[in-house]
């Protein structure tokens, strides 16, 4: 059978336009169809405006450091809708770059939200699409628990296009968005809460790196609240609906804020696509279940990135978005290994990690030793700041390979990438202790770990 396309991407965010390009460029006829602005989650309500967010509120704290460097500096003051509008027209550049990227390599952009028909074909705004293989790239979006009040709370989407900003706000969670979010608030001149259900914040990062970063951001002004439950919400005053919550919080006690940011996770984004149209299959949260070549129940249909609820992170989505068309074009098997994915949480101060935390190399039974270190970075002699960075290596006793970098401090998340690449590459301690460190960085300590930084486990 004809079919209009080779390929009907649905989906414009990263994993969605690189399949899309590189796809059209090797040949195949292309359409992608997306209902909002192209380039997805990370360019327009994630990664880019959130980073550039991060980089305005670190000002905050750095007029108050400079004083200490000799810099006299009055009638601070920070506009809210100058950072907001910047970040929105940039935000539209990029958009322009997608679209051109996409026109040149040839692919069609279909503007609207698709939904299945059958296997092969999709529907948009009434008009139908026939393809070989259809990709869903739909990504993933904000859950909020429902509980009386719940409709009061905003997620990550709204805080991008806030009309203004509160002045006392509560961040609920305690996962990526959640600290993320604390820390910009916080840098913005906020009076921020944090509050997270359980007894430590970021789970599944490693214990030592959750219990300082926990610290530093208590330090850093923002008030952390672990154990800490909300039971419900309501308006202060119930003819206005923008006026200031109340929170209940689960413990009896109550306290006003004029701002909630739920950030509990996010959910793959299908409710919209009438899978079952197709065949498709689906698991927990609604992901679209995959095989190892990315190929749903229906043999030609595709899902990748967030919408399979794997890792939630952009360059997995565009790794994956490879391998694919490796798959397609190549017929080879996908062999992305998701172990050793480096990471950076963008808090204040922020996280890079790489490899095993301490826990699971435990769990893994690795007779493995942990070389670990915190200090006062070098600025804040000066600054006044009181902040301090950590750092923590783990080697396998067994090869001497580094299986894990973890560092909480400035630039971990710059520091982490070359690190990842020596964990990949199996860079042994013997490795590291041979590389000469770059003076003075915070970075070069963790090529100079010696004995004297062995963490004495239990
Ligand atoms: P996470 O899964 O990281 O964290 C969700 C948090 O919400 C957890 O602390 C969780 O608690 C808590 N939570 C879940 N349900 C409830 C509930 N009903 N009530 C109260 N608390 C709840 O999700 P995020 O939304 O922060 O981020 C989603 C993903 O996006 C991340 O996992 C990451 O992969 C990606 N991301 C990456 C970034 C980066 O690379 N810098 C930045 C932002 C996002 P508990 O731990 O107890 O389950």
């Amino acid at each position: 059978m004809a079919y209009q396309y080779d390929l009907f991407v649905i989906g414009a965010g990263s994993g969605g336009v690189r399949a899309s390009r590189v796809a059209a460029s090797k040949g195949y006829k292309v359409a992608v169809a997306e209902g909002s602005a192209l380039g997805g989650t990370c360019v327009n309500i994630g990664c880019v405006p959130k980073k550039l967010f991060v980089y305005a509120s670190e000002y905050g704290h750095g007029f108050d450091e400079a004083a200490g460097f000799g810099w006299k500096h009055e009638g601070v003051q920070f506009n809210w809708s100058v950072l907001r509008d910047n970040k929105t027209q940039e935000i539209e550049r990029l958009n322009g770059i997608y679209g051109n990227m996409l026109g040149n390599a040839g692919v069609e952009v279909i503007s609207g939200f698709a939904r299945f028909v059958d296997a092969h074909t999709v529907e948009v705004d009434g008009k139908t699409y026939t393809a070989e293989r259809i990709l869903i790239a739909v990504g993933a979006k904000p859950f909020i628990p429902t509980f009386t009040g719940s409709d009061l709370v905003v997620s990550s989407n709204e805080m991008f296009y806030l009309e203004s900003l509160p002045n006392k706000a509560l961040v609920v969670g305690g996962g990526y968005i959640a600290v993320e979010f604390a820390g910009i608030l916080n840098g913005l001149g906020v009076d921020t809460a944090l509050a997270y259900r359980g007894e430590q914040l970021l789970r599944g990062f490693d214990q030592d790196v959750r219990e300082f970063a926990s610290e530093e951001y208590k330090k850093s002004g923002i008030d952390v609240r672990l154990n800490t439950d909300v039971e419900r919400i309501e308006l202060a005053d119930a003819t206005n609906q923008n006026g200031a919550r109340i929170v209940h919080f689960k413990d009896g006690r109550s306290e006003e804020f004029g701002l909630i940011l739920y950030a509990t996770g996010r959910v793959p984004n299908v409710g919209s696509l009438a899978l079952e149209k197709a065949g498709i299959e689906t698991g927990k949260n609604g992901a679209v279940i995959v095989d190892n070549n990315f190929t749903t129940s229906a043999d030609s249909v595709f899902a990748l990135g967030d919408v399979t609820d794997r890792v939630q992170l952009t360059p997995v989505a565009i790794k994956e978005a490879m391998a694919l068309i490796d798959y397609w074009f190549e017929g080879k098997d996908n062999n992305f290994d998701y172990d050793n994915i480096p990471t950076a949480v963008f808090s204040q101060p922020a996280i890079g990690t790489v490899g095993l935390s301490e826990q699971e190399a435990e769990a893994r039974g690795i007779d493995f030793r942990v070389y670990q270190t915190d200090f006062r970075a070098m600025k804040h002699t000066l600054s006044g700041g009181t902040s301090r960075s950590l750092m923590k290596l783990l080697v396998n006793n067994g090869n001497d390979k580094v299986i894990g970098a973890h560092m909480v401090g400035d630039y971990s998340g710059e520091i982490i990438q070359g690190l990842g690449i020596a964990i990949k590459a199996g860079a042994t301690k013997a490795d590291f202790d041979a590389t000469v460190g770059v003076h003075p960085t915070s970075a070069e300590e963790f090529v100079t770990f010696s004995a004297g930084s062995l963490k004495e486990r239990k």
